[in-house]
């Protein structure tokens, strides 16, 4: 038994669980980064396939009475376009389709669109009246709604985003990362009503993760006294925090974060033992001199696109809160 134990506790252990854990992380990664890889080969034909045949079709009218690509398939197309910065073009074909259309789910999807390039250029009231004109007569549709709400949280008019949610509401969507969005930025979200929010978002993680971000700089006490748990959604905000006083300020109230604040600052980790496992990876790795590091990314739940940086509202499928962090090993 003596062997054994002698054997477990021993730094050799260590530096292996951590050579392991490391190795493991890299083949993963390599997998997930080749199969990536891939894929954006595959889309970018795509888009270079779609690119050469509309530059040398500026006859967009003529294209589309052609048939040479069906109606339908022109969203895809221009949904490409956008996200390539083509505006003119996207909206070139737009109008050539909704002037040769009659058919009403066509109009329907491509009026949306339409809203979309304008909110893409910043030209919100223009987007706004297009989608006001378009929902008089197609007053369920739901992604013109989505971008209705989109226009009134850039022009800060939250009374109204607050009555597109209500829409949307009735539809049957699940409104609550919109609705918790306004509340956060037209200061409605008060400690009185704290605890009801965290009863309605209390099984999403995305929405928590927004709610403990707000509560990280605007109620630090709640945050820290009232919820337990918290450490991991947010991990990349505690990780960041370098000043030294901060760090003891925020360990004074809450010890289980300290083994998380004691990685980046020259402080003795006699704190509880973090459930997170790269951090008491990085706690091991220290302990034995090794440099290793925390990385994070934002991966959109929604449309599953994934960021470098932290965003409120997705910028490929609007979502409102909709980012989940991920969190890696940095060598
Ligand atoms: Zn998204």
């Amino acid at each position: 038994m003596d062997i054994f134990s002698n054997f477990y506790n021993s730094p050799l252990f260590g530096v292996g669980i951590i050579i392991f854990i490391v190795l493991i992380v890299f083949i993963t990664n390599y997998i997930f980064s080749k199969f990536q890889e891939m894929k954006n080969n595959q889309k970018a034909k795509e888009i270079s396939k779609a690119q050469n045949y509309l530059d040398n079709n500026y006859d967009y009218e003529k294209l589309i009475s052609s048939n040479l690509i069906g109606v339908s398939n022109f969203k895809q197309t221009i949904n490409h376009l956008i996200e390539l910065g083509e505006f003119e073009k996207s909206l070139g074909i737009i109008h050539a389709i909704l002037k040769l259309s009659d058919e009403e789910h066509i109009i329907t999807e491509f009026m949306s669109l339409m809203a979309k390039v304008y909110i893409k250029l910043g030209i919100y009231d223009k987007s706004e009246s297009i989608l006001i004109e378009h929902l008089k007569m197609n007053p369920q549709d739901r992604e013109a709604l989505k971008y209705l709400f989109i226009v009134y949280v850039k022009l800060k008019n939250y009374d109204k985003a607050y009555d597109v949610c209500e829409s949307l509401n009735e539809l049957g969507e699940d409104t609550k990362g919109k609705k918790l969005f306004l509340d956060v930025n037209s200061n409605k979200l008060q400690p009185s009503n704290y605890k009801k929010t965290l009863e309605d978002i209390h099984d999403d993680e995305s929405l928590l993760r927004a709610f403990y971000k707000y509560l990280f700089y605007g109620n630090l006490d709640f945050l820290l006294k009232e919820i337990k748990n918290f450490d991991r959604i947010i991990l990349d905000l505690l990780y960041e925090i370098r000043d030294n006083h901060q760090v003891q300020n925020v360990i004074s109230k809450n010890k289980d974060i300290g083994s998380i604040l004691s990685i980046n600052n020259k402080m003795s980790s006699n704190f509880p033992a973090s459930e997170i496992k790269e951090v008491r990876l990085l706690h091991l790795a220290r302990e034995n001199n090794m440099q290793l590091d925390l990385e994070f990314t934002y991966i959109c739940k929604s449309c599953k696109i994934s960021y470098a940086i932290d965003i409120d509202i997705c910028p490929h499928c609007y979502c409102s809160y909709s980012l989940i962090l991920q969190t890696n090993i940095k060598v």
